[in-house]
């Protein structure tokens, strides 16, 4: 029941009526009686300084940022985590006080997601499609959980990398390589684990990110990761892979994990994933 010593939580970006977050969090919130609220707030782009201001004002412990807003709140922040630095984005702020800390839960969320699927990460090689937001935050949890190499392959390869020196500058000793998407098929890389964080998967018309030849060629004890997700649905990536008896990750998987570790940065307890999960649409 929400009371007069309810605290607040919630979610900023545009749009936010299809999001899965409130239910989520409010789910185990409910489950373990605790006080919180969590609810979902459209904002306007031109709006985010003063809707941050704002949730300051009324005394918000913290709340997440999706599209559009997860670059632009850094500006906007005292301080921000590695993950964040490292991706340009933010997707979890902590508010203390009047302070702000920016923290970007994605890629452990991926990171979570591999250990739940019994996908160890440490020395292992991994090939990572794309090179934008999600990439750069699954490459810096990767990196900090003792990934061996990080071959980042991307349409555009400046942009890879870019992103490869950035993880250089951090430091996380993993060996970093970018290559250009359509390089993939001809690589000699034979990745422990596969990761599409392009945009493709996303409407039903999206080609594979990889051709088929390549997933034909990845060792049987390969997994096969998504950061794209449809509610309720696998990408076609995942059924590929699922008919060739891989092991699959799902983007649900690590949208829940990214929730949960925001959730525990917020509220400083363990939440309840069970919880969390079941609010989830299950996937086909
Ligand atoms: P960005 O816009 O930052 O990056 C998009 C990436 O996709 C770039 O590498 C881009 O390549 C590539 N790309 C786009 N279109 C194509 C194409 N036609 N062919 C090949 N490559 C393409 O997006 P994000 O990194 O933020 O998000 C990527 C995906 O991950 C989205 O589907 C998003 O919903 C999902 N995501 C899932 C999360 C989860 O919790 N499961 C969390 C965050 C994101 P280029 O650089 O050449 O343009």
């Amino acid at each position: 029941m929400i009371t007069g010593k309810t605290k607040l939580l919630g979610l900023m970006g545009r749009p936010v009526e299809h999001s899965l977050s409130p239910v989520m969090h409010n789910a185990a919130f409910a489950k373990e009686g605790l006080d919180y609220v969590y609810v979902a707030m459209d904002v306007d782009p031109n709006e985010l300084p003063a809707a941050v201001r704002g949730a300051v004002a009324l005394g918000f412990r913290g709340f997440n940022l999706t599209m559009p807003h997860k670059e632009k709140i850094i500006a906007l922040l005292d301080e921000v985590d590695g993950a964040a630095k490292v991706s340009g984005a933010v997707n979890t702020v902590v508010i203390e006080g009047s302070k702000l800390r920016g923290h970007n839960t994605d890629g452990s969320g991926m990171a979570e997601a591999c250990r739940e699927s019994g996908t160890d990460v440490l020395g292992k090689t991994v090939a990572l499609l794309g090179a934008g937001g999600a990439a750069s935050a699954i490459s810096f949890a990767l990196q900090s959980e003792g990934t061996k190499e990080i071959r980042i392959f991307n349409r555009s390869v400046d942009r890879a990398e870019a992103l490869a020196a950035k993880l250089e500058e951090f430091g996380g000793g993993a060996n970093i390589h970018a290559h250009p998407l359509d390089s993939l098929g001809s690589s000699d890389t034979i990745p422990d684990i596969l990761i599409n964080t392009t945009s493709l998967g996303m409407k039903d018309e999206d080609p594979l990110p990889v051709p088929e030849e390549y997933l034909k060629s990845l060792p049987d004890h390969a997994t096969v990761a998504d950061a794209v997700y449809r509610p309720g649905g696998r990408t076609r990536l995942l059924h590929a892979a699922d008919g060739l008896g891989l092991r699959t990750i799902d983007g649900q998987r690590m949208l829940l994990y990214q929730g949960v570790h925001a959730q525990k940065l917020w509220i400083g307890l363990e939440p309840n994933v069970k919880a969390m999960d079941g609010q989830l649409p299950q996937s086909r």
